[in-house]
């Protein structure tokens, strides 16, 4: 609790710290240096999620209003892609980058032009690794998002709360459960899938959840690009091969909505029913699909990351730079690339079930009730 006043404290100050930066240099419209009006690349992973057409869309917008032009650009996650949109960058003149990896390891070179160059990057939501050219770390606390995807399962087999502490009279089980990451290319992965594991070892070590399948690595677990119609394919897998037998799935650990809404594809196409059968499942990045699988019962939890305090944290990030103002950090230790612990802010995220849907998303303005159909 003590830790989060702390950050939310530290972003209201951030948030702030952005709004002095827009004020003083907002319009301005040429030259360089801090906000003068040069130009700040920003390179997504793929439009194919809505998170990061939101993500993208803020950064943008909060760097515009700072007075800097922006070059924002997906690549459909494809790899030379998103590297040519980032060498492309830096011939434009880009005076700082932004990048959301599709796979943090394969930037390696295309940074190095960058520093050559002198031009600072800022890794967005996902690290960047390998390379000692990556300046600052934008983010949640992404071991936290994987206990807290736990905590939701647990709290839908009516187990503990969503912060993880026991309720009484929970049933005893046991719960079948089959487990879900999310891209091995993608460090946040192995942060969610330990995050998740640290909840869930214990619960299956002393019997009370049963994972048929026995796939419990992440390497068994994983979903390439985070593809919700590969997730579905293994979990169609997953009900042939373990619960032909009659035995039904009481839990699916899913990393990310778009994942969760190809296990319940699955798990339709199978014969389950919502209802008292219906598996509890997890999920991540509040999409709107997902909030209304929410809503309908489909989907028991999801992850929200405001992407818009994200935006501001990772835009105030390189508007400090150029500034050559004292970069805002909160975390000096967990985010190791394999070259250097890059220094980072992580945000806090927030489980959202169906009790908490409007005061988490529609009171705090990231969807209008009309975008839920409420
Ligand atoms: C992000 C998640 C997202 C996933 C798939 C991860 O790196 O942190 O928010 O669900 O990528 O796009």
């Amino acid at each position: 609790m003590k830790g989060k006043k702390i950050l939310l404290a530290a972003i209201a100050a951030s948030a702030l710290m952005l709004s002095a930066c827009a004020g003083g240099s907002g319009d301005s419209g040429s030259g360089d240096g801090g906000g003068d009006g040069g130009l700040i690349g920003v390179a997504m992973p793929t439009k194919s999620s809505e998170r990061w057409i939101q993500d993208g869309d803020a950064v943008k917008a909060e760097l515009e209003a700072a007075g800097y032009k922006v070059d924002l650009q997906y690549a459909e996650d494809d790899i030379p892609t998103q590297v040519s949109q980032i060498e492309n960058m830096i011939t434009k003149g880009a005076e700082a980058l932004i990048v959301a990896s599709i796979d943090g390891t394969t930037l390696s070179e295309v940074l190095q032009t960058a520093a050559d160059a002198d031009i600072p990057v800022i890794a967005y939501d996902r690290l960047i690794k390998g390379t000692e050219n990556v300046d600052y770390y934008a983010t949640f606390d992404n071991f936290l998002v994987g206990q807290q995807q736990a905590w939701t399962l647990l709290n839908g087999l009516g187990l503990t709360d969503l912060e993880g502490n026991p309720v009484d009279g929970a049933p005893e089980g046991p719960f079948n459960i089959e487990l879900f990451a999310g891209s091995l290319d993608d460090n946040n992965a192995f942060f969610f899938f330990n995050g998740a594991m640290d909840v869930l070892e214990p619960l299956i070590e002393d019997g009370t959840l049963v994972v048929k399948s026995g796939q419990t690595d992440i390497e068994q677990a994983a979903t390439l690009r985070w593809d919700g119609e590969t997730a579905q394919s293994r979990m169609e897998d997953l009900l042939t091969a373990n619960y032909s037998d009659g035995d039904q799935v009481d839990a699916v650990l899913s990393p990310y909505d778009g994942i969760s809404r190809g296990i319940i594809s699955a798990l339709t196409d199978a014969g389950y029913a919502t209802g008292e059968e219906w598996p509890i499942i997890s999920g991540q990045d509040a999409e709107v699909d997902s909030v209304k699988a929410i809503l309908s019962g489909e989907q028991y939890a999801t992850i929200f990351k405001d992407t818009r305090e994200l935006a501001k944290v990772a835009a105030a990030m390189a508007i400090d730079i150029l500034a050559g103002d004292e970069v805002e950090v909160n975390d000096e230790e967990t985010y190791d690339n394999d070259v250097k612990v890059v220094p980072s802010y992580l945000l806090a995220p927030i489980p959202v079930v169906k009790d908490n849907v409007e005061s988490a998303l529609v009171d705090t303005g990231y969807w209008t009730k009309e975008d839920l159909g409420l």
